[in-house]
């Protein structure tokens, strides 16, 4: 199959393990070997209520049976609706909101970027060091990292300017001196380099995504949404990877008590059905022009009745209470590991979202060496984990919120079995 694969699938779209997948759920993933395993990554956080999930695949199949697709832009349904207002109920803030649905992350994205650029009549967006928004043009002009996203891949789509991320590790001078300077200094570069009045909207991960798992602390987040407030930009809650319980809340903004003019979502909304969505204050939504907003497939019917499905099993099984058990399960076992492997530099992020970076013992200097080292003896053993940041030395991971304790803590012997034989 992978020389199937090698002589019909473009190079480009890279494989993180050479195992294809027969059957998957409940946080195992069978191979056409017959192999079992861990599931460490959900499919990038896709598979948060797992990849089979009864409420899910009932009423995909029923709707399947029903009808495939007529266009909510020509014919509507009823599964567009209701997923609009679980989004409307669920998403923070109690203002009237309304939502509009597409296929991927990277869409949800650009249409977040046209809505504001419409509702304000102005044209910069403003987003961090270590962002990930997605692959689109637009969005990879919003991406930071060069390496594999933008090389050679440009001209890109202008008007973005980036600002420093308060990263606790890497500010220049310590987490307390990020804590103190970092709103600061990213006003400040906004007011001198952009102009308040030229910015459409600030974009951010309330948790990084594939920049690192970077969590800002405390406060950075509530004082850009009051400066983006004051200053009628509209802030961008990019909650596509943290969102949907995957940080123990519905959405990661909850726990700064930030409530976004605008939320984009996607992975984990649909059980892994393409799905996304843009959420938002009524009033910026609806600025744009009927027609403004849409696509062919956007908020497919089947696409929907597996987010319906999803989001009840959300409820029904407290899964921002799973999340929040899966990492107090983790995080105390993975500071142990830090405490007897020095190049374990950071343990850091919330709920089910995950991750430990691996520097150069001592130093800051990142090991991207050594996490792909500790990554492929997982992988040998039988643990799927995903790396990430933009130095590519982080280690993260984001069980399906449904997974099992004890094959959470079988997860975390490999990874420690790992960390002894690299
Ligand atoms: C994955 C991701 C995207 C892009 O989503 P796609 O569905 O891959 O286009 C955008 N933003 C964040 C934070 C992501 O994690």
């Amino acid at each position: 199959m992978t020389a199937r694969r090698n002589a019909t699938v473009a190079r480009g779209v890279s494989t993180t393990l050479p195992v294809f997948v027969t059957a998957a759920g409940g946080g195992i993933l069978l191979d056409a070997d017959g192999n079992s395993l861990i599931d460490f990554g959900s499919g990038i956080a896709v598979a948060s209520v797992g990849n089979a999930a009864a409420r899910v695949a009932e009423r995909v199949q029923a709707q399947v049976a029903q009808f495939t697709h007529t266009c909510f832009m020509v014919t509507p349904y009823e599964g567009y609706v209701e997923v609009c207002e679980e989004l409307s109920r669920r998403t923070p803030g109690t203002h009237d909101k309304r939502s509009a649905l597409f296929n991927s992350g990277a869409e949800a994205v650009e249409n977040a970027v046209k809505i504001a650029r419409h509702a304000t009549g102005r044209q910069a967006v403003v987003a961090f060091d270590h962002a990930y928004h997605g692959r689109t043009n637009l969005t990879m002009a919003l991406t930071a990292k060069n390496m594999p996203y933008k090389q050679g891949f440009g001209p890109f789509a202008g008007e973005v300017y980036r600002v420093p991320m308060a990263y606790p590790l890497r500010w220049p001078d310590g987490p307390e001196a990020c804590r103190a300077e970092a709103l600061k200094l990213v006003k400040s570069l906004i007011h001198a380099q952009v102009g308040e009045e030229n910015v459409a909207a600030v974009i951010i991960e309330p948790i990084q995504g594939e920049g690192g798992f970077i969590v800002p602390p405390e406060g950075f987040l509530r004082g850009l949404s009051e400066f983006c407030a004051e200053h009628g930009i509209v802030f961008i809650a990019d909650e596509i990877q943290s969102g949907f319980c995957r940080t123990g809340d519905w959405f990661a903004c909850e726990h700064d008590g930030v409530v976004p003019d605008l939320v984009t979502t996607a992975k984990g909304i649909a059980g892994g059905l393409p799905l996304a969505a843009v959420t938002g204050r009524a009033e910026i939504m609806d600025a744009v022009h009927p027609g403004g907003l849409g696509g062919t497939y956007g908020g497919n019917p089947v696409a929907c009745a597996a987010a319906l499905g999803a989001i009840e099993t959300m409820q029904a099984e407290d899964l921002p209470g799973k999340a929040r058990r899966i990492g107090d399960v983790m995080l105390p076992r993975l500071r142990k590991l830090a405490s007897a492997y020095p190049a374990i530099a950071d343990v850091r992020g919330r709920g089910a979202m995950i991750a430990i970076e691996l520097t150069k013992p001592g130093t800051l200097e990142p090991d991207p060496a050594a996490t792909a080292a500790v990554a492929a003896a997982c992988h040998q053993a039988g643990l799927v984990v995903l790396t990430c940041g933009t130095f590519g030395n982080v280690l993260r991971f984001l069980p399906p919120l449904v997974i099992g304790e004890p094959l959470l803590e079988e997860g975390l012997d490999i990874l420690e079995d790992a960390f002894a034989i690299i």
